[in-house]
């Protein structure tokens, strides 16, 4: 399949003549973007126009520390694209958070709304800090702050966030109560990734692991390996790792590795999921978990195994390791865990790559089903949501497959040239406004 793929070092599109930067996360989107751009023959000015994002928000937060001093955070939101609908996109607390990342986060959320056809654009949000060393107070306050800092791009027809990286329920609760209180009524379609409580959906905070192991088991089915018995490695156990461990342990696979930003944990015999999900809601990560021998984070990458499922940062796949991946399949639950220069060097060992822009669909999926639920004022059982989730995950797999298979293409390049003919459709009927 290598040979069907265009080079992946250098950016392809004619007039963007330019090395890329592998670890630089945007340039990573836009060079998979050029790629299919140049198979769908996008025309020149539709290019310009997708690849430049449409806003870009900058805001300091400054905010009153326990210690009584004043601490300054930087908070960015980025739209990235709204022609389909409103913009949805995480928000991420990290001190590692730059302006490219949340660029590329922002247009991965616009191409994997459009992959699952779900009506929303993309964007994203990150606050610089380190929430680890910050108390509940301070998060809460560097929430609100950054909320209303950026408030008069957010609402449930312009920008709708969820949780990412280091943020959760709790801090979606502050996001909506924030809006609420400036435009003066309660408005739970905000914001989603809720908790249940006010506003919700049921499913939410497992749907993006869910998406995960459901991709898997597409994959597994297409390259006919049974899913009961297949080893399965987890880097990255928070809230997408963790659950996806524990869905593929459940449907029979056998989880061997799981790792955090501690380290990891391997056990050829079988990880006892549960119990690790139990050590870090008590420990909050896997520190002296000891459910096996303990194991770098780069070396669980290399591991023997069926399935890899990156889920904790960018970059972990480069063109350093690839070459040692050992797994027949690696399904992407963080976003950007591959690198550009890595995809090809995946292909030419046969490894199957379920996409992050398909592969971690399902939390983008739920959010959209939690907004309409917002919407509507009537709300879902559990299974509703789950049925609802899987039709989409395995329509959307099988839409992707049949584009790979037709093109020739890995999944990766067929994800993007699904989404981009959708934004591009759209952008074509509207016209350009002028
Ligand atoms: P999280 O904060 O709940 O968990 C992140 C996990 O990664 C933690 O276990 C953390 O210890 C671990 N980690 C951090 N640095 C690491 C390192 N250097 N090595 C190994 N592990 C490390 O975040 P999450 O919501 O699970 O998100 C994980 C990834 O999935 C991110 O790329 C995010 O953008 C993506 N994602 C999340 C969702 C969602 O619904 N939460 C949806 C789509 C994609």
């Amino acid at each position: 399949m290598a040979d069907l793929l265009l080079p992946t070092n250098t950016i392809v599109h004619p007039d963007k003549d330019r090395f890329l930067h592998e670890e630089n996360p945007f340039e990573a989107m836009m060079a998979r973007f050029d790629r299919a751009a140049d198979l769908l023959d996008l025309e020149p000015g539709l290019y310009k126009v997708l690849r430049n994002p449409e806003k870009t928000i900058i805001v300091s937060i400054p905010v009153m520390m326990d210690s009584g001093e004043v601490e300054v955070f930087t908070g960015i939101r980025c739209i990235y694209n709204t022609s389909r609908g409103p913009a949805k996109g995480g928000i991420r607390f990290d001190q590692n958070v730059t302006l490219d990342e949340v660029k590329a986060l922002a247009a991965w959320m616009t191409w994997k709304c459009a992959v699952v056809n779900i009506p929303f654009g993309g964007s994203k949000g990150g606050v610089i800090c380190d929430p680890l060393k910050m108390s509940i107070g301070e998060l809460e306050r560097v929430t609100r702050r950054y909320t209303a800092g950026i408030i008069a791009t957010l609402g449930p027809d312009s920008d709708v966030p969820a949780p990412d990286v280091n943020t959760n329920e709790r801090v979606m609760a502050w996001l909506m109560d924030t809006y609420s209180m400036h435009v003066g009524h309660t408005v739970n379609a905000v914001t989603t990734g809720k908790p249940v409580a006010m506003g919700g959906s049921l499913g939410r905070r497992e749907a993006t692991g869910r998406g995960c192991m459901i991709a898997t088991r597409e994959a597994l089915a297409h390259l006919g390996l049974p899913v009961k018995g297949r080893t399965v490695v987890v880097q990255g156990f928070g809230n997408v790792g963790s659950i996806a461990a524990e869905l593929l342990q459940a449907e029979g696979c056998k989880v061997i590795a799981i790792s955090d930003r501690t380290g990891g944990w391997y056990n050829k015999k079988g990880i006892d999921v549960k119990h690790a999900i139990a050590h870090v809601a008590e420990h909050q990560t896997l520190e002296g978990f000891g459910g096996g021998e303990p194991i770098a984070n780069e070396q669980i990458l290399e591991l023997e195994c069926d399935v890899l499922l990156p889920a904790a940062l960018e970059n972990v796949i480069t063109t350093k390791n690839a070459a040692n991946i050992k797994a027949k399949i690696v399904c992407e639950g963080a976003n950007g865990p591959t690198s550009a220069g890595a995809d090809a060097i995946l292909d030419d060992k046969g490894v199957f790559v379920i996409p992050d822009i398909l592969a971690n669909a399902g939390g983008v999926t739920v959010s959209y089903f939690e907004w309409v639920q917002n919407r509507s004022g009537y709300y879902w059982s559990e299974q509703l949501v789950n049925e609802r989730l899987t039709e989409i995950m395995v329509n959307s797999f099988a839409e992707v497959l049949k584009l790979s298979k037709l093109h020739r293409v890995n999944m990766r390049t067929a994800s993007y040239m699904l989404a981009i003919s959708r934004v591009a459709t759209v952008h074509k009927l509207r016209g350009i406004y002028a």
